[in-house]
C-alpha cells in the first residue's frame, strides 16, 4: 500500500513540483515527496530520546525529573495552577527557528504531506509516552474553536487526527471533545486561560479509560489540562498528552 502511495507521491511532486517545504531543494524520491521534506531535512527533524520532564514532556537539560517551570508549578500553593489533570505529557520540538518553520509550512500551507510527517511523530511521542498499561489507548484530538473550521475551511489538528485515522499503525482516534465559545487564548496569561476555559470543554460518548490527547503546540497547558479534566469528569481514568511543539 505504502509502495502505491510513495509513487504516487513522486509522479505528483513530478507533474506539480513544490520542493522541500523547508529548505526548497527538489525532492526526487517516492519518500521525500510523500513528507514533503527532502532526506537531510528529515533527519533535521529526528525525535529526541533525552530524558524529559515527568509533567509536560520537554526534554531536561540538566534537571531531573521535573522542568524548573513544572517543578515551580508543583510546589505553589496556589490552587489555581497546580490544577494540571493530564497524567503525563510528551512534548516533541521547541517551537523556534527550524522547527517553527515547519509547523508554519503545515498550517498555512495546509500541508497533506507535512501533516503525514508530523503524525508519525506523534506516534513516536506516544511510544515514549509509555501508556500502555494493560489497555490500549485511544488518540483524542484537541478540539479546534468553535467556528474554526467553518471560518478557516481548515484545522491543522482535525487534519491531523484524519492522517492518523489512516494509519494502521495507529491506535484508533476519537473525537469525543467538544470546545464552547471562548475568548481567543493567544494573549491570556496562564492563569486567566485557565479561567477562559473552565466548562468550555465537554466529552460526549462513551469515554475510553486510557485517553491519549494530541495537540499541535502547548504553550501554558491550560487547554490540555481542561480536555483531561472533561475526560475524567466522564470517565476516563488516565488522560495522557502528546504534542508536537512547545513554546
Ligand atoms: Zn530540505
Ligand atoms: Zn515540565
Amino acid at each position: 500500500m505504502k509502495t502505491i502511495s510513495l509513487f504516487a507521491s513522486l509522479v505528483l511532486e513530478f507533474l506539480f513540483p513544490e520542493g522541500c517545504r523547508i529548505c526548497g531543494s527538489m525532492l526526487i524520491s517516492g519518500e521525500s515527496s510523500f513528507y514533503g521534506l527532502c532526506h537531510s531535512c528529515r533527519d533535521g527533524f529526528a525525535v529526541e530520546t533525552a530524558s524529559r520532564c515527568e509533567k509536560c514532556g520537554k526534554p531536561l537539560i540538566s534537571e531531573s525529573c521535573f522542568c524548573l517551570s513544572c517543578r515551580a508549578i508543583l510546589e505553589t500553593k496556589d490552587e489555581s495552577k497546580t490544577q494540571m489533570s493530564y497524567d503525563r505529557l510528551i512534548s516533541l520540538f521547541p517551537y523556534t527557528g527550524k522547527w517553527k518553520k515547519l509547523l508554519k509550512a503545515f498550517k498555512f500551507g495546509k500541508s497533506i504531506p507535512l501533516g503525514r510527517f508530523l503524525s508519525e511523530r506523534l506516534l513516536e511521542a506516544l511510544v515514549l509516552l509509555k501508556a500502555d498499561e494493560g489497555e490500549k489507548p485511544v488518540l483524542v484530538p484537541v478540539p479546534p474553536r468553535p467556528g474554526k473550521i467553518r471560518k478557516t475551511g481548515w484545522d491543522q489538528v482535525e487534519s491531523l487526527a484524519v492522517l492518523l485515522k489512516k494509519n494502521r499503525e495507529a491506535p484508533p482516534v476519537l473525537r469525543c471533545l467538544k470546545r464552547l465559545k471562548s475568548e481567543t487564548q493567544k494573549k491570556l496569561n496562564r492563569k486567566r486561560r485557565q479561567e477562559n476555559l473552565r466548562g468550555r470543554v465537554f466529552a460526549k460518548g462513551n469515554i475510553p479509560k486510557i485517553c491519549v490527547l494530541f495537540d499541535d503546540v502547548i504553550t501554558t497547558g491550560s487547554t490540555m489540562d481542561a480536555c483531561a479534566k472533561a475526560l475524567k469528569d466522564s470517565g476516563a481514568e488516565k488522560v495522557y498528552g502528546i504534542c508536537l511543539f512547545y513554546d
